[in-house]
């Protein structure tokens, strides 16, 4: 993604455009796929950038999460991983080599999904679906 994309993104939520801010959600986007957990972002930006610390990614994506630019994925309870495709979308976790897939899901299913709940009481704003299995990378794997 390019520098003047994501100073739009960010300027439109009235983030103040740092260095540091638009390095880590470029890095996000460039990386849609892997779904980054903090360490993986800190050692990859280090290289660019040697005066990040861990707080500085921390902080940045919290503010990310708060203004939903970014969303935080909880699969597994021992690492914490971030995203920056925020569309409906389920996530599916191979239990062989740990990858994390986007699943597509029908996004009638989710609006419908919301419309039925929020004519009770409830007031929802968010969906995670979590999926786990093995990948057809695996699969294909222990056929040979
Ligand atoms: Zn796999
Ligand atoms: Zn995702």
């Amino acid at each position: 993604m390019n520098t003047l994309h994501v100073k739009e993104i960010l300027e439109k939520k009235e983030i103040k455009p740092s260095l540091h801010r638009i390095k880590i959600f470029e890095y996000l986007a460039d990386n849609i796929m892997s779904h980054p957990t903090v360490d993986m972002i800190y050692q990859d930006i280090l290289k660019d950038i040697p005066t990040l610390s861990k707080t500085t990614i921390y902080n940045t994506l919290k503010t990310f999460v708060e203004n939903k630019i970014v969303r935080v994925i909880t699969i597994d309870e021992n690492e914490v991983r971030f995203d920056v495709k925020i569309d409906a979308h389920a996530h599916m976790k191979c239990v062989k080599c740990n990858s994390l897939y986007n699943v597509d899901v029908d996004p009638e299913l989710f609006s419908k999904f919301f419309e039925e709940n929020n004519k009770n009481k409830h007031k929802i704003f968010e969906t995670h679906i979590y999926l786990r299995g093995i990948c057809d990378k695996c699969l294909n794997k222990t056929e040979i």
